[in-house]
This record gives C-alpha cells, sequence and structure tokens, in this order.
C-alpha cells in the first residue's frame, strides 16, 4: 500500500521534471513539442489514485525543492545529505504513511 503510494508520487514527480524539460525546451525552440498533452494526461490519471492529501504535500514541497521525493540510502536523506535515525527505515519501508526528512522536509523513500 505505501510502496505503491510511494512509487506513484515518484512517477509524478519523473513525469512532472519531463513536462518542465519539454516546457524548457519549448522555450528555447520556440514550438510547441508533441506529447506534453500525453504527459499531462498521464499525470492526471495518477494523480487520481494519489490522496489529495499526499498531492498537497508534493505541492507545497515542490515550491521549495525541483525534487521534493528523494531516496534514501544507508540512512542517508539523498536530499541534504543528513543523516536520519534508524528506525525511520524501518518504518518507513512497511507503515502506511508518509516519511519527511526531519532536516528538509523532503518526501523519503526507501530503495532497496
Ligand atoms: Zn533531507
Amino acid at each position: 500500500m505505501t510502496r505503491n503510494l510511494i512509487e506513484l508520487l515518484v512517477l509524478y514527480q519523473d513525469l512532472d521534471l519531463m513536462l518542465k524539460e519539454t516546457a524548457e525546451a519549448e522555450a528555447t525552440m520556440g514550438f510547441e513539442m508533441e506529447g506534453r498533452e500525453k504527459l499531462r494526461k498521464a499525470m492526471d490519471d495518477i494523480a487520481k489514485n494519489i490522496s489529495p492529501r499526499f498531492l498537497r504535500t508534493y505541492q507545497r514541497l515542490h515550491t521549495r525543492f525541483k525534487r521534493p521525493i528523494v531516496p534514501v540510502q544507508n540512512d542517508v536523506c539523498l536530499g541534504c545529505f543528513a543523516k536520519l535515525p534508524t528506525s525511520y527505515g524501518e518504518k518507513g519501508r512497511k507503515d502506511q504513511m508518509i516519511y519527511t526528512c526531519e532536516q528538509c522536509g523532503r518526501i523519503l523513500y526507501w530503495v532497496e
């Protein structure tokens, strides 16, 4: 359940970044790129499966960070490189909720 939620959020973030990249490319090239509508549609589809509460958290963080969701490796937040309590990892892997970094506030996900 949580894994799915995080995976959806990560996917959402990927599409979000891709959409921004195409917007930047369009600005420099001066014409509309194909596929943007598809990206936007895919984002909408994913958003339907993410609870509004988490989407709001994502969007709020997105005003501060380019990537609001970051992986954790060896108990270190790869957003700000703060060491996280080991118990975080144990809980974060299986709990039905979202964990954020105490230092930078980004949403964390654990890669196996
Ligand atoms: Zn952090």
